[in-house]
This record gives C-alpha cells, sequence and structure tokens, in this order.
C-alpha cells in the first residue's frame, strides 16, 4: 500500500494536440447546440472520450452537463453503446432514485474536427476523488462513508438485479456527488444568471487560451511552493501548518456515472476490465468475471474513502510484473488464494506454481485487514473491527461467494449510526 494516491497524477487539463481532426470538439462559452436548445456556460471536466460542459437547456430552463464526444468513429461507437445503456437505465427508473445518473438527450454535432456524438446529462457535483483530495487524503467520518456506500449500493443493485448490467469501472473518479462540494460551483444556489450567447470579444480559439494560461498559473503556484519548501527546510521559515477542512456541511449523497465501459452480464465487451487499483483477482487471472466484479471494486472504493489511501496499488519490480505484485498485496491482506482459484484462469501460469505459490515474489509480509486500520489508519478497535467485517466477505477470492450489492444493503455496519440515532431519540 502507498501513501500516494494515483490521482497525484491526474491532469488537471484535456490535451490540446487533442483537438484535431476525429479529435475532442473546441467549445467556447455561449456557443450553441441542437438547434440552439443548449447554450455552453463553462467547462466541468473531461475524460479519454469527452469534454463534458455545464450547458443551458432553453427548453426547460434547466442546468445541465453536456457531453460532447471525440469525432472519429470508434468515439462515437463508444458513446452510442453509452447512450443504449444509459436509456434502459432511465427508463427502467421512472423517479430517478437509484443512484444512476439520467440520461437527459443526445444529438449529433458538426464542428471543424467533425461529427460530435453528444450526451446531455443531469448536472452534478464533484467526483468522490474530488472529495478525497478536499480532504486532503485523510480517513473520512465513518457516517459519511456510510451514507456514499448506501448510495453506490443502490445503484449496484438496481444495475445488476434489474438490469443485468456490469458497470466494469467503479473508482472515486466514476462516482459524483449530486450537489457540489463548493457552493459557488452550484449554477442555482450561486444564483447564476445563465449566459445566452457569445459574450464580446470571446476570442477565437478559447480552449486553447485557457489551458495554456492555466498550465502557466499552475507552474508559477509549483515554483512558488517549491521556494517556500526549500525556505523551510532550511530553516529560514518555518512550514505552515494547515488546519483541518471541515465537512460538515458538505451533502455526500452521490450517483454513479461513466457507462463507457459497462456492459450485460450476458454479452461482455472485453477480457480485461476495469481501472487497476480496482482490478479483481479473476479478471487479472482471466478466470471469467460477472457482477461480483464490481463488488470487489466497491470494496476498494470503501476502503479508500474510509482511509484516503489506495488499497491496492501495485508496482512493477525489477522481476516481477504489475499483476504479480497486485496477487502479492491481495495475499498479504486477505491470505492466501485457494489453490484451486489460483490455477484455474487463462493467466494463472504466468503467476503462479503447480502448489499455488506465487513465481517470483515468495515472501509475503501478511497483515489483516482489521490491524491495518488500527496501526496504520488509527481506527478504534470497534471501528476496524466492525469495517473489516464488512469489507472481507466482498474481498472473497471466490467470486461467487462475495455477498451482492442486494446482501450488502442488509449489512448492520451500513446502519450503526442510524442505530445508535435511533436509540437515542427513543430514550
Ligand atoms: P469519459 O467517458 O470521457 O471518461 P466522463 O463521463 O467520465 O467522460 O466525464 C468526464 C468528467 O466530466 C468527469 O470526471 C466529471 O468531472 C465531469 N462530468 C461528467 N458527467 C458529469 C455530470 N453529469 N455533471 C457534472 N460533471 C460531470
Ligand atoms: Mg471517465
Amino acid at each position: 500500500m502507498s501513501s500516494l494516491s494515483s490521482s497525484e497524477s491526474e491532469e488537471e487539463d484535456e490535451r490540446i494536440e487533442s483537438y484535431r481532426k476525429g479529435g475532442y470538439h473546441a467549445v467556447r462559452i455561449g456557443d450553441s447546440f441542437a438547434d440552439g436548445r443548449y447554450i455552453a456556460q463553462r467547462k466541468l471536466g473531461w475524460g479519454q472520450f469527452s469534454t463534458v460542459w455545464l450547458a443551458y437547456d432553453t427548453k426547460t430552463s434547466n442546468y445541465v452537463a453536456l457531453k460532447i464526444h471525440k469525432s472519429a468513429p470508434e468515439f462515437t461507437q463508444a458513446g452510442l453503446h453509452e447512450v443504449g445503456l444509459l436509456s434502459a437505465i432511465a427508463e427502467g427508473d421512472p423517479t430517478n432514485s437509484k443512484h444512476v445518473v439520467r440520461l437527459i438527450d443526445h444529438f449529433k454535432h458538426a464542428g471543424p474536427n467533425g461529427q460530435h456524438l453528444c450526451m446531455v446529462n443531469e448536472f452534478l457535483g464533484e467526483s468522490l476523488l474530488r472529495l478525497i483530495k478536499f480532504n486532503r487524503y485523510k480517513c473520512l467520518e465513518l457516517d459519511k462513508v456510510r451514507e456514499i456506500c448506501k448510495c453506490i449500493l443502490i445503484g449496484l443493485d438496481y444495475l445488476h438485479r434489474q438490469l443485468g448490467i456490469i458497470h466494469t469501472d467503479l473508482k472515486p473518479e466514476n462516482v459524483l456527488l449530486m450537489s457540489t462540494i463548493d457552493p459557488s460551483k452550484d449554477p442555482i444556489r450561486s444564483g447564476l444568471t445563465p449566459i445566452l450567447e457569445k459574450p464580446e470579444g470571446n476570442p477565437n480559439d478559447r480552449t486553447t487560451t485557457n489551458i495554456i494560461e492555466k498550465k502557466l498559473k499552475r507552474m508559477a503556484r509549483k515554483a512558488v511552493t517549491k521556494i517556500a519548501e526549500r525556505r523551510a527546510s532550511i530553516g529560514v521559515v518555518r512550514p505552515t501548518v494547515k488546519p483541518d477542512r471541515c465537512l460538515n456541511g458538505i451533502n455526500v449523497r452521490c450517483k454513479i456515472v461513466d457507462f463507457g465501459n459497462a456492459c450485460f452480464a450476458d454479452n461482455p465487451l472485453s477480457e480485461e476490465i476495469q481501472t487497476r487499483e480496482y482490478r479483481s483477482p479473476e479478471v487479472i487471472l482471466r478466470s471469467g468475471y460477472s457482477f461480483s466484479a464490481d463488488m470487489w471494486s466497491f470494496a476498494c472504493l470503501a476502503f479508500e474513502l474510509a482511509t484516503g489511501e489506495i488499497m491496492f496499488n501495485p508496482k512493477k519490480g525489477q522481476d516481477y510484473v504489475e499483476d504479480e505484485d497486485h496477487l502479492a498485496l491481495m495475499m498479504e491482506l486477505l491470505g492466501k488464494m485457494p489453490k484451486k482459484i489460483a490455477i484455474s484462469g487463462a493467466l494463472s501460469k504466468d503467476y503462479f506454481d503447480r502448489h499455488g505459490d506465487l513465481k517470483r515474489i515468495r515472501r509475503l509480509k501478511n497483515m489483516s485487514l482489521d490491524e491495518v486500520l488500527v496501526r496504520k489508519y488509527k481506527f478504534s478497535e470497534t471501528d476496524a473491527k466492525e469495517f473489516a467485517e464488512f469489507l472481507c466477505p466482498l474481498l472473497d477470492f471466490a467470486p461467487e461467494k462475495r455477498p451482492t450489492a442486494h446482501k450488502c444493503l442488509q449489512h448492520t455496519w451500513l446502519n450503526i449510526g442510524t442505530q445508535i440515532k435511533d436509540e437515542v431519540k427513543n430514550e
């Protein structure tokens, strides 16, 4: 386990070079889409496939998130796949209460770089990764973790049981809060007046100018921090201690997003799914996967929320690859993988010998999950025991033994706070 999160490497902006034929569509504030129905207000984020903009829907007078895909055929195809899944998701949840992002509309937009598939989704707040960063990678209050877990489990239960969909890429970036951390970022709470036409003097290529300006500012900030650190290290000034941030007022209800890689369980798209840190052992070993692969990722995500650190952060070594390190980290925390499971996958022979031991990583440092929680993260014995009892079954090496989202929702750990609150109320 490392003290660094993968998010340390998260880049703030999409690459300028990707604004070309087949790539992103350059958007200027005030640009209109779908025959004038949606007007771009500001950029919300971006991904490998798209840029996402806050837009004003002039038909319903609501703010929405406009996701504009890159224009090359493979991105359009992936986008249409996502539209198909999101349409099924919206159809099955008429009251929009299942904690999955809501698709409002989709259309094509022609621009200088080609035809871009655009998806209009409900506007949501920051991702859980942002929340973890905002909390400075510290342990998040367990009541907040419980509330987030409940939302995600309701979403997963709906996807798995009612629709037969596996998300396949559950991670902090792909769960968004339903309201913003910073109230000034919420167009309604901040009383924003929608921009309905292009502001005067709008430069021709605002996207590029913005990215360059932001890059320069970031470089300047980094240089200032470096000088301050150096001054502190040679004793010129004392380093300042930042007071902890308070998360009390933040509403942590959230929704699952990004169905770009999701699939129906009876029609899996690819053998290699999930982002590295959240990848399940059956996917690493190519033993086949189902809904329970999402449950593994869910457990990794819950751990990360509660501790601020990634649960499994494998690195390749001189004589072993990342996969083998990943399997070693899993066994250090969860015990030895049963031989039958270890040797069952198409890639098992790459990492395990015939006794079911790892080929290149021989000495494992075992420490159980509740010990880690107490020693490394300073959990109380009771908190550690209760949280480990919730997580461990989800991290069973045998996928079919992991509890389903439905079963998990009935776990006592999710209601610990409420029980106490109810008891206090009844006294
Ligand atoms: P990609 O498929 O290209 O990875 P995502 O769907 O993950 O795109 O969206 C990219 C980013 O845009 C997200 O990480 C988030 O910051 C922002 N975003 C996406 N959907 C919304 C939304 N509905 N509301 C607010 N921000 C969003
Ligand atoms: Mg994404």
